[in-house]
């Protein structure tokens, strides 16, 4: 049999079109970034954070202390009333340097620190205390860990304050306190946030470093959510660890084949933004782009009834009400990381003026390798009623990279929970992927020659 090269064709000379013109867009704004951003190499993805104006500075309390050599361990989390405000009081095993800031729509107070890590026994805060309806927790970037207290209404940091242990050890308490503010302040800290935004990049990895082997085509697996953003919540654990293992069991199938340069979005419990995943696949001119989620319904009557896995393509017109909710919901994704909404309207803006270029050759064979896909999980998996749907969904914009997104079935359906669980299960439904994803290159190899 011939090894056929994987031979340019006009999507990439169109894709060529596009990344230039991102170029020219993208060097204005890098010139501005560069000029604020103070970089930090945190190994695999890292995280540049602007420097903050001195307005900014008092809004977010930033205490600065340099940190030891190892990191911050966060070994409690807890909300406390005292009378007007809410306090968050985090244990640490030593002193380390955090922000702290309010965020709106929907009302919420962020915390990072840099360089910590959550002892695993702590659990996600469910009861309302105060100001505060609920908080969750987990890395928001490699070493970077983020708390985030879902408020009743606007709200802000009055005062943070860290209190050492009495013995010596180095350990202590970090008190935020939260109080009532009124909603103009905190659109008002907003668009100071989005002025200086947080930019979180991909680090120059060896993959990127090489000059593109372009003789392979380069698949981008994104499993959702991830480290603060659970995703659906089953009895089995979170949908970010689901679908993280079966994008574990598709890299490992498909780089087994040695024709596909494979790149996960995340192989670790971290968070990675919508705008960045899209940023990834862009950055590599991925061929291909399948994204890895799980659904969940609210309605409990239906749950036991709906179950099967979907897949979806591109479109700005969902299929039907419950598609177009669903898109919604796994959109809202940086919003429940504690991301302030406007950090990612700019970059949309410039992708929609691209998009009309190549979206319709695109879509075309983001629907082939749909089909494909359906062949080869039917045999291995219980399919939704109505399996191929389309829907907005932030994370498939990419222009010049056909994409999907597989939601694997529902978390609220106990036999399809059961099976997503299994190892097995697993590890066939990630066979079933990479197969189809071997049929559609082969095929469009074929019509290539
Ligand atoms: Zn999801």
């Amino acid at each position: 049999m011939m090894a056929a090269a994987f031979a340019p064709d006009p999507m990439r000379l169109m894709r060529a079109h596009v990344a230039v013109l991102t170029l020219i867009i993208g060097l204005g704004l890098a010139r501005e970034a560069a000029a604020q951003a103070r970089p930090e190499s945190t190994g695999g993805w890292s995280a540049s954070v602007s420097r903050p104006s001195r307005k900014e500075r008092a809004a977010r309390k930033p205490v600065a202390v340099t940190p030891r050599e190892s990191g911050t361990l966060i070994s409690s989390i807890a909300l406390a009333t005292d009378g007007e405000q809410t306090r968050l009081l985090l244990e640490l095993s030593q002193k380390t340097e955090f922000t702290a800031f309010a965020v709106g729509n929907p009302y919420r107070i962020v915390v990072d620190l840099e360089d910590a890590t959550f002892l695993p026994v702590i659990q996600d805060g469910q009861q309302a205390t105060g100001l505060a309806k609920a908080f969750r927790f987990g890395l928001f970037a490699p070493g970077k860990a983020r708390i985030v207290v879902d408020t009743i209404g606007p709200a802000r940091v009055a005062e943070t304050a860290f209190t050492p242990a009495m013995d010596g050890s180095g350990t202590g308490r970090l008190e935020i306190r939260i109080e009532t503010t009124t909603a103009a302040a905190v659109a008002a800290a907003d668009l100071a946030t989005a002025a200086n935004s947080i930019q979180i990049r991909p680090a120059p990895d060896a993959k990127a470093d090489k000059p593109s082997d372009r003789k392979r085509p380069v698949i981008i697996i994104d499993p959702g959510h991830g480290g603060i953003d659970p995703g659906a919540e089953g009895q089995i654990g979170p949908e970010k660890n689901v679908v993280l293992a079966v994008g574990k069991q598709v890299d490992r199938a498909l780089s087994a084949m040695g024709r596909y340069e494979v790149i996960m979005t995340r192989s670790t419990d971290v968070f990675i933004p919508l705008d960045e995943r899209v940023r990834l696949s862009r950055k590599h001119q991925a061929d291909l782009f399948v994204s890895i989620h799980a659904d969940s319904l609210e309605q409990k009557n239906f749950a036991q009834k709906v179950r099967g896995a979907t897949i979806y393509t591109l479109s700005e017109r969902a299929s039907d009400e419950r598609s177009r909710a669903l898109a919604d919901k796994e959109n809202a994704s940086d919003l429940l990381a504690g991301l302030p909404i406007s950090e990612t309207v700019a970059d949309t803006q410039v992708r929609d003026i691209l998009v009309d270029l190549v979206m319709r050759e695109t879509a075309t064979l983001s629907s082939d390798f749909r089909s494909r896909l359906l062949t080869r999980l039917k045999p291995r998996m219980k399919l939704s009623k109505d399996p191929t749907k389309e829907a907005p969904f932030k994370v498939l914009r990419q222009p010049g990279s056909p994409s999907v997104l597989i939601e694997l079935g529902y978390m609220s359906n106990a036999e399809d929970e059961r099976l997503m669980a299994e190892a097995g299960w697993q590890r066939g439904v990630g066979d079933a992927i990479a197969n189809a994803i071997d049929d559609y290159f082969r095929r469009r190899q074929r019509t290539a020659r």
